[in-house]
């Protein structure tokens, strides 16, 4: 089977979750499945094992986030940066507010996690409409680093996520609904 039938066929939907209307996609399915699993960590990282110059950090976003960006930091043989809510990092932080369906979110990371140059890998679980990444994204640039990919498990395509980082050149999904 290829990777994107095993993720379509091991994450769960979830309906009216976490409010009704809304299908919820359910990754703990497919991280509780051993071989599942290391397959997903495996095709993450297969377009950067050989890259030269190599990735320097992996930038995991809380919380889903970070059970597959540290498998894949030290597969690659890179550093671990975690992106988190506000308020959950100890240190000088930078921050960037995005507007959710309802409400907002603010997202920080540490000033001196990653150095201006650096090569940085981004992956989450969902990108859905596109909001987490894009500031994500604009955390990292603030620090003067170069995004050279965003890589996550499963896109919502009919959230048209992708249009809203489109000048992002490597945005991957391993599976798409
Ligand atoms: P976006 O900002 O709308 O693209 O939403 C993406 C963020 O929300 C990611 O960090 C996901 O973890 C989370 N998310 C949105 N929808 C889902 C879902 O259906 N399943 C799991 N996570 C989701």
């Amino acid at each position: 089977r290829g990777i994107d039938e095993l993720i379509n066929g091991l994450v769960r939907d979830v309906p009216d979750y976490p409010k009704p209307g809304i299908v919820f996609k359910d990754i703990t399915p497919l991280l509780a499945d051993a071989s599942a699993f290391a397959r997903t960590i495996d095709a993450l990282c297969a377009p950067w094992i050989d890259a030269d110059p190599r990735v320097d950090k992996v930038v995991g976003i809380e919380a889903r986030g970070f059970i597959l960006a540290a498998p894949v930091a030290l597969a690659l043989g890179a550093g671990f940066v975690p992106v988190r809510k506000q308020g959950k990092l100890p240190g000088l932080t930078h921050s960037q507010t995005y507007a959710l369906e309802y409400g907002q979110e603010t997202l920080e990371i540490h000033q001196d996690a990653i150095a201006a140059g650096e090569r940085v890998l981004v992956i989450d679980d969902v990108l859905a409409t596109g909001g987490t990444v894009e500031a994500t994204v604009g955390l990292i640039r603030a620090g003067g680093a170069e995004i050279v990919g965003v890589s996550v498990l499963l896109e919502l395509g009919f959230l048209r996520g992708r249009e809203r980082v489109a000048e992002l050149a490597a945005l991957r999904s391993l599976a798409q609904i």
